[in-house]
Order: C-alpha cells, then structure tokens, then sequence
C-alpha cells in the first residue's frame, strides 16, 4: 500500500503572530482539523483522492472563516461570485465553475462539470443553468452574509480598488482554500475554491478555477492548489509551473515548489502560496507572506497544522 496523505489550505497573507485573538486562531485550527479529518477519513476508507480533495474543501466552504462557499467575499454589486475547480492526477479529468452564486458547495459543481458534462470549464449562467439541471438547490444571500465581509467591502465599495482578501489591513480575514491528496493506490488530486476578491467587477476571474493556474493534477508529477494574487499566478501559470520543473528539470516537489512561489512568482510581483503533493505522498507547503493557513496529515503518523511562518 502506499503512502497516503492530504495537505489543505485555508488562504495564504498578512498573517502576523497576535494579530489575532486567541479565540479567533483556535477557531481557524479547529476548523482547518475539521477539514484535514474529514479529508484523510475518505482516504483511510479506501476512497480516491479525488472524493477526498473534495470532501476536504467542502468542509472548509461549510466555515465562514475562509474566502469560499459561506465565507465568500462581496463583489462590487454586493452579491457572491464564486470560482472552483478540480483535477484527477490519474485521468487529467478536470472540471471548473466560475462566476457562480447561490450555490453552496462550488468544487462539488467543479467535479460535476468533470463528471457529468463533455466540458472543462463552465461561467456564469450556463454554469448556473447547468447546476439547475442536475438538481441543485440555491442558498439565498443571507446564507453568504457576514458582517465583517460586509464591512471590508463597505469600506471600498464606492471606490476603483478591489482587495485580495490578503490585503494588508489588520482585521482582514483570509481565505481562498483548497486540497491535494495523494490515495492508497498513489493516485493524486487537487481542489481549489474561492469568492475571489472584495469589490471585484466587470465578471472578474482568479486563478483558482483556471486548470494549471491556480489548480493541477497528474500522477506523473504533483497536485497543486494554490492561494495568492490570482493576477499574477495566472500570467505565471503558477501550478503548472511547478509540474514542469519536476517533469522537465527533475527537480524534487520541494525544490520545485519552492522555486516558483519564492523566486519565479515574486519576480512577477506575485505573493501567495501553495499546496503540493506527489503521487509518494510527499508534501510541500511554501509561501512568501508571513503566513499561509494550511495543515497535512500522512499515513506515515505525520501531521500538521499552522498558520504562521
Ligand atoms: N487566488 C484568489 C483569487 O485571486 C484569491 C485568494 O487566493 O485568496 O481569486
């Protein structure tokens, strides 16, 4: 049997030790376990690391705490749009959302797109129209509503600016989230999911739900999910980035990874981080900001969970 394991990211930024309460940091430990449980149980019950990716960013966009599903940022018409997507390192299946509201669990419409549809990447209203017919109920916006959401978007709405929710500013909350898994056969996978940027418009897109960007996944190097200036890590085609050295340049997970989000992405401007794993198990969680919410767990009795540098 192989090594199995789950690594998970809660958003990636201005993280500083006592900037928080004490309540507030347990709050995002508690809920970061919940999500690395719940992720490495499907793995310990034989299931893929696609159904574990997924089950992981579910139970981070069930939390308020995280730029995803409940917790998503307010856009510059007050509303929620939301981006997703999903890979399976075995197939190189892969199915993204963008642009979506209403629904509660974006990367599980992401692994529909995959599944029950001949498409990759599905935006808007006909991701909407798609969801409709496969059933799915919509949550109405006081499901999303948070105040201190409501609050950091208040403060610019009048304004051109839109915020990464990883702007420097002290009662910021962070957040997009994600999960790479690596299964008991050593197949890998890789779940992102976010609400984007505060007082995003004219239909905005990150890389989160861009396959290579922000999200990737093949057995014959690593997984991927990233967290960042979305901007950046598109033009630096952040993920598949990290794939490429592994493949081309025979270069460890851990130096690969550390390459790009240390030295390539902050060349360009781009801060963040990621998650990655390969198909031994094997986990690197590098950032360039002074803290990246993130956690991992290993059948090799390895676990994490951490939130500063
Ligand atoms: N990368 C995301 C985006 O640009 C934001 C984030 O990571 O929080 O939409």
């Amino acid at each position: 049997m192989n090594t199995f394991s789950i690594a998970i990211h809660g958003g990636a930024g201005t993280l500083v030790k006592g900037m928080m309460t004490p309540e507030l940091e347990a709050k995002y430990k508690a809920a970061l376990q919940l999500a690395l449980d719940e992720g490495y149980k499907v793995l310990e019950n034989n299931g893929t690391a696609t159904e574990a990716v997924e089950k992981a960013v579910v139970v981070l966009e069930d939390s308020p705490l995280f730029n995803a599903g409940k917790g998503s940022v307010f856009t510059a018409t007050e509303s929620h749009e939301m981006d997703a997507s999903i890979m399976d390192g075995k197939t190189l299946n892969a199915g993204a959302v963008s642009l979506i509201t209403g629904i509660k669990n974006p990367v599980s419409l992401a692994r529909d797109v995959m599944e029950k549809s001949e498409h990759v990447f599905l935006a808007g209203e006909g991701a909407m129209q798609f969801a409709k017919e496969l059933g799915y109920t919509l949550e109405d916006a006081s499901y999303f509503y948070d105040a201190l959401r409501h609050n950091q978007w208040l403060e610019i709405k009048d304004t051109d600016s839109f915020q990464l929710d990883h702007a420097k500013k002290k009662d910021s909350k962070f957040g997009t989230v994600g999960a790479v898994a690596c299964d008991k056969d050593g197949n890998i996978a890789a779940a992102t999911s976010t609400g984007g940027m505060t007082n995003k418009k004219w239909g905005r897109v990150g890389d989160s739900p861009m396959i290579g960007a922000g999200n990737y996944a093949n057995n014959k190097t690593c997984a991927i999910s990233c967290t960042g200036s979305g901007e950046f890590f598109i033009r630096g085609v952040v993920a598949y980035d990290v794939a490429c050295l592994i493949e081309h340049k025979e270069m460890s997970l851990e130096a690969a990874a550390n390459e790009v989000i240390n030295k390539r992405i902050l060349e360009i401007g781009g801060d963040g981080g990621l998650i990655a794993i390969d198909t031994k198990g094997n986990i690197a969680m590098p950032f360039n900001t002074e803290g990246m919410y993130r956690a991992s767990k290993s059948s090799t009795g390895m676990e994490e969970v951490s939130i500063y540098k």
